[in-house]
């Protein structure tokens, strides 16, 4: 059998970012953005081999802009694509797995839409536009949370009134979950176990960051709850805070909740405990300046980084490694080490020049000898939702 073509599909409000993955080649025949859709300024931007390419579409919405991508999946695919996958935020209790799209599915996704309204929404409009324009394909939903349903009920459960879980299904979710999944199953490769006798942490570490316990292949615990804000300091998200924060900035400031939720999910984290970026490039530059705000970012981050891995391993037997990923996590020996600076109870130790060659793309392990492995592994999304895809194709 040839190898197969999968396109994959990641909508936002405004945006879709898609990639063709072909199940026998490591890089993707073709990628890109269609940014800013519904206005004026509309664009699709496109990666195929070496070539960039633009094409501006003005005013398109979700449905013109894969109407005008389709000609160029159609050739970069040779004819030949076998189906499509969807990246979707949240299942709720409903998808423990990636699902077919068919009418029931589509009304379970909508019907999760409640706690992801920024999301799930964006998301069902990539799911229809596609379902109009290719109605013969195979369509797969993958969602972030499905990997975080084998939690136990004492790491899901907030210590809230049960009314508000069994009524309103107020729990913790979880987030990243396909990358978590990704990568601990390539860190069990690399270092040679087998995925269903393994026990990991994972630090997730891109402009949103979560930490992961995997043990045996399933998610056991994670940092991120109801909503993606939980948990880790991340580009603008503040990640923990107390929960009396809110109520406080209402009477003492007399804030409202728009105000408090945007300011927690778009002024704080290393934007707002920097004073500067969200960019932890930036922030790195700026510490070599001497920027104290890019420096306190900096050791927040790792600290509260290393306190959330600390946590997990509560969930492991034991620990057959730390895994870094994400933009920051593949790329930055600086985090990587000051994170496992802290973590010296778990007999974590860096090699120092491997952790300055694990950027870029390299994965490797950067533990020093005589401690338990750390590892550098690139998290391949896209590849993880076609793998997904190819397995409903299968089933
Ligand atoms: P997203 O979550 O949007 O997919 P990424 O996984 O691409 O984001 O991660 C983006 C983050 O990775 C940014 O904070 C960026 O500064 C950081 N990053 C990328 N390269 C480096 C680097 N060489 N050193 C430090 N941070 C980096």
């Amino acid at each position: 059998m040839p190898a197969r073509n999968i396109l994959v599909i990641n909508c936002g409000s405004s945006s879709i970012k898609f990639a063709l993955v072909n199940e026998a080649q490591e890089p993707f025949p073709l990628s890109g953005l269609a940014e800013r859709l519904g206005s004026p300024e509309a664009a699709l931007h496109w990666q195929q081999g070496e070539t960039r390419d633009s094409l501006m579409i003005p005013g398109a919405d979700h449905r013109l802009a894969l109407s005008q991508l389709l000609p160029l999946v159609q050739r970069a695919a040779g004819g030949e694509l076998h189906g499509i996958g969807h990246r979707v935020v949240h299942g709720g209790e409903r998808f423990t797995a990636a699902s077919r799209l068919d009418e029931i599915s589509l009304l379970a996704i909508r019907q999760t839409a409640p706690l992801a309204p920024l999301h799930n929404p964006a998301n069902l409009l990539g799911i229809e536009a596609a379902m109009k324009l290719f109605p013969n394909l195979v369509q797969v939903a993958v969602f972030d949370t499905a990997f975080h349903q084998t939690l136990p009920e004492y790491a899901y459960r907030y210590a809230v009134p049960q009314a508000l879980y069994r009524e309103h299904g107020v729990r913790r979710y979880g987030f990243h979950g396909t990358s978590h999944r990704y990568v601990s199953r390539r860190a069990a490769e690399l270092a040679g176990l087998a995925v269903g006798d393994s026990s990991w942490l994972v630090a997730h570490l891109g402009n949103g960051c979560s930490t992961c316990a995997i043990v045996d292949g399933q998610s056991r615990d994670t940092s991120m709850g109801l909503t993606p804000l939980e948990g880790l300091v991340m580009g603008t998200r503040s990640g923990d805070v107390d929960p009396n924060l809110h109520s406080h900035l209402a009477r003492a400031l007399g804030w409202s909740l728009e105000q408090i939720d945007s300011m927690l999910n778009k002024d704080s984290g290393l934007l707002g405990l920097s004073g500067l970026s969200n960019d932890m490039r930036a922030l790195e530059q700026a510490r070599e300046q001497g920027h104290t705000g890019a420096s306190l970012a900096i050791e927040v981050f790792c600290y509260r980084l290393a306190k959330s891995l600390a946590a997990m391993s509560c969930a492991l037997p034991r620990l057959d490694g730390l895994v870094f990923t994400g933009g920051i996590g593949e790329n930055s020996p600086l985090i990587r080490s000051k994170t496992v600076d802290h973590l010296r109870l778990l007999g974590l130790h860096l090699d120092q020049p491997a952790n300055a060659r694990c950027v870029r793309g390299v994965a490797g392990a950067i533990q020093a000898d005589g401690s338990p492995r750390v590892l550098v592994v690139p998290t391949n999304e896209e590849r993880q939702i076609a793998l997904d895809t190819l397995a409903l194709l299968d089933a």
